[in-house]
């Protein structure tokens, strides 16, 4: 058994990053400024979008996305029951009804015959999550927003860089939020990027700043001037150019990141495809994942113990595991306000008792990868029905 803790989801942080933020920190500019400017650039040519905002996490991302288009009360929109909450939550700060639907057997992303089942006419958009950087069904989600004029704004905080038909995800739908929080693809400690269209992005940077028709770097740097208009009461979710500076060097190394990301699941799926008590992950033929997240599945009926004993097994030969996610409508404040019961999406609570996050980051070592597939057969084995 591996002697140290294996911790799910350390950041990956270098050198050039640390040189970046000192850089920053030296400077006379340490909140929104030239490096959140350049590192919106970069993320806007890496995904090929025409324009992107960097915010201060993905959440409000979403949120400031939702507000420029205009969600408010009265409104619906459609997202998914397997979730984190703040997908829902930010639906909810703006007096909208978040509309919750239940997900695909294979992937669990949100299933695009159940969002068409919940359009009203108060439905305003569709927001799907691509959940564990698998890329959601979306031509039929696009279609139907094309047909009832709604937008999709996608949460992609799982998925950069992920492709949908050959195209990039963040390049598709009406909007679509990032994050770079700690444990994602990469980090800024806590930062998020919205990507869209020219105009959009110029709303939703008002949103994100006051409402103010001038940001401080336009307003203090010796271009800038001191006048400035509210015309929104905004929110206050501006990137500063500290955060931004570790995303100008994380993005430079996202393409290595990925290739490790990939090598370490396909050395899980080889070691867990004949094990009939383990479900591993698909990916489409037609997309290719972020592989944000690792979802194994038990198949409850051939072992002896649940989830949540194998993931203290897990603890115990010192692997650290997650689980992705509670589905949000199990959750107390949504069950009560919205009164749902766990039969209402059975697909996403059936496999809620099922899911275990295995170790997935650039900085497993082979030895590593090989504690965690050891760990999970031994305990497979143990417990065996
Ligand atoms: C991490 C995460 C978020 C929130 O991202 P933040 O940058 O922390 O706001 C939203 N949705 C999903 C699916 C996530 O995993």
């Amino acid at each position: 058994m591996r002697g140290s803790f294996l911790p799910f989801s350390p950041p990956a942080i270098g050198p050039e990053e640390i040189a970046e933020v000192v850089d920053t920190l030296k400077s006379d500019w340490i909140t929104t400024g030239p490096k959140t400017r350049q590192f919106e650039y970069d993320f806007a040519q890496f995904i090929g979008a025409p324009a992107a905002l960097a915010v201060s996490s993905a959440t409000d991302a979403m949120q400031v996305g939702l507000a420029a288009l205009g969600v408010g009360p009265g409104d619906e929109v459609i997202t998914t029951a397997m979730t984190f909450c703040s997908t829902v939550h930010v639906i909810e700060h703006l007096g909208a009804r978040p509309v919750l639907v239940d997900v695909e057997p294979d992937t669990l992303c949100i299933d695009p015959s159940a969002v068409e089942r919940a359009v009203t006419p108060r439905t305003r958009g569709v927001l799907p999550v691509h959940i564990y950087g698998h890329p959601c069904e979306l031509d039929p989600l696009l279609d139907l927003a094309a047909a009832r004029g709604l937008f999709v704004l996608e949460d992609a905080a799982h998925s950069l860089p992920a492709r949908y038909k050959g195209r990039l995800v963040g390049t598709i739908g009406t909007a679509t939020a990032f994050s770079f929080y700690a444990t994602k693809n990469m980090t800024t400690a806590e930062g998020g990027m919205l990507t869209g269209d020219g105009d959009l992005i110029a709303k939703a940077r008002i949103w994100s700043l006051h409402g103010m028709s001038r940001d401080a770097y336009n307003r203090y740097s010796a271009e800038g001037s001191w006048f400035y208009e509210v015309v929104l009461p905004g929110f206050k979710c501006n990137m500063t150019d500290i955060h931004a500076s570790l995303g100008l060097q994380q993005l430079k190394k996202l393409p290595r990141f990925q290739d490790r990301r990939r090598e370490v699941v396909r050395r899980y799926q080889s070691a867990f495809a004949d094990f009939p008590e383990l479900q591993i992950p698909t990916e489409r033929p037609d997309v290719e994942s972020a592989w944000h997240i690792y979802p194994l599945r038990l198949v409850l009926e051939t072992l002896r113990i649940g989830r949540n004993q194998f993931i203290e097994e897990m603890k115990a030969r010192n692997i650290g595991t997650s689980v992705h996610f509670i589905p949000v409508h199990l959750h107390p404040y949504y069950r009560k306000k919205y009164g749902y019961s766990t039969a209402d999406f059975p697909v996403a609570a059936a496999n809620y008792e099922r899911l275990v996050s295995l170790p997935l980051h650039p900085r497993l070592s082979d030895v590593d990868v090989d504690d965690v597939i050891e760990a999970v057969r031994d305990v497979v084995d143990k417990f065996r029905r």
